[in-house]
């Protein structure tokens, strides 16, 4: 059993499925707190605009192969396909990476993993609908979810100038030669501030604290950085723009005193951190104290507990790219066969 939609978790139905393993995957269930939260089927990729950077993908017309590759059915709930010159699209990708699991013979069932017992064996999983169903092997590939300000105007520019991933999103023509907002003090802020100011005309890293979070030799990056401006203790009030252009400026409030200022950007890029879709686990199996899965064996994707797998960004908040993911979501199969065959299951 397989539980998440996003690269790893197909990766690993792709390969349980090869190898005659019948994998059943939960995908997710389709509600409005999913949707709030981040968490809907095919994970943080189906949120995301072009993936350029996933290998075996080059800028192309994709069209026609989309339409023969994925089923007509699933066509029809994605947004229309057109001949476009860019790469494959985050959505694209999943619905790609979700036919070939079918392909397979992988069962998928639209529904959430609300709990699990791991205490037993068979391992019994219940899921939001009400249903429980037992496995011998686990694979965990429920992802982690951005943070976000939690500001409503932060929302309404989602995917128009409001962003959490610079890698993702950064090279797009809306934040070319311009201003750029980056979110965060921590490593992740910088790496993100860093590659932005590559596209952007100015790029202004908004800390809430004097001090940043991130390592030393990652602070000196960001103050050799001709381009980068860090606007110390601040955070940002409200995301500013209209209708036809997106966001077009951001609101900040000092953190010292009364103050506001407005800096003008096309793009506000959040850094903040992440939270593993984890809640489901606690107490059953081992984690950082950030609530990621903990690896407890190098190179390899087994838990705390024999027969549970965990594969992609639910045990990673270092590398966290769809194409790592996917990478270990093969390993997690493979570590789930050969654990199913040493027991004789
Ligand atoms: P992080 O280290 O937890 O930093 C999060 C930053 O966001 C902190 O500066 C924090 O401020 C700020 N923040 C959190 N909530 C906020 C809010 N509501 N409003 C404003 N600011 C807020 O997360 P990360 O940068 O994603 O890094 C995660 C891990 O990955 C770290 O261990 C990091 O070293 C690693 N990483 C390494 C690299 C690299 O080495 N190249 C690159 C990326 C990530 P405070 O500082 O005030 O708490």
């Amino acid at each position: 059993m397989i539980v998440g939609s996003g690269p790893a978790g197909w990766s690993a139905a792709i390969y349980a499925a090869r190898a005659n393993l019948k994998p059943l995957l939960f995908e997710g269930a389709i509600t409005e707190e999913n949707r709030l939260n981040g968490t809907l089927p095919l994970g943080q990729l189906a949120l995301t605009t072009e993936v350029e950077n996933y290998a075996g993908f080059p800028a192309g017309v994709l069209s026609q192969f989309l339409k023969t590759a994925i089923d007509e059915k699933r066509q029809r709930m994605m947004a229309p396909i057109t001949d476009h010159e860019h790469a494959v699209t985050g959505p694209e990708l999943m619905e790609l990476m979700r036919q070939q699991a079918l392909n397979f013979g992988t069962r998928v069932v639209t529904d959430d993993v609300v709990d699990v017992d791991l205490d037993n064996r068979p391992f019994k999983v219940h899921t939001l609908e009400g249903q429980t169903v037992e496995t011998h092997t686990l694979i965990v590939a429920t992802g982690a979810k951005a943070n976000y300000l939690g500001l409503p105007s932060e929302e309404a520019y989602k995917n128009r100038g409001v962003s959490a991933c610079a890698v993702c999103d950064g090279a797009l023509p809306r934040f070319r030669n311009q201003p750029l907002v980056v979110v965060g003090g921590g490593d992740s802020a910088i790496e993100e501030a860093t590659y932005l100011s590559k596209y952007a005309s100015r790029v202004y890293l908004v800390h809430r604290r004097d001090e940043l979070r991130a390592s030393k030799i990652m602070q000196q990056r960001a103050f050799d950085n001709q381009k980068l401006e860090i606007v110390w203790n601040h955070v940002v009030d409200e995301a500013l723009g209209d209708e036809q252009q997106g966001l077009t400026a951001v609101r900040l409030k000092s953190t010292v005193d009364d103050s506001h200022r407005e800096v003008q950007a096309s793009g506000m890029f959040l850094a903040i951190g992440h939270t593993p879709n984890t809640g489901f686990l606690k107490g059953k199996l081992q984690m950082t104290d950030k609530g990621y899965i903990k690896w407890t064996s190098h190179f390899r994707t087994y838990t705390s507990v024999e027969g549970v797998f965990a594969a992609g960004d639910v045990a990673d908040d270092y590398y966290r790219q769809a194409i790592t993911s996917a990478g270990t979501g093969c390993m997690a199969a493979l570590d789930a066969e050969r654990y199913l065959a040493e027991h004789g299951l």
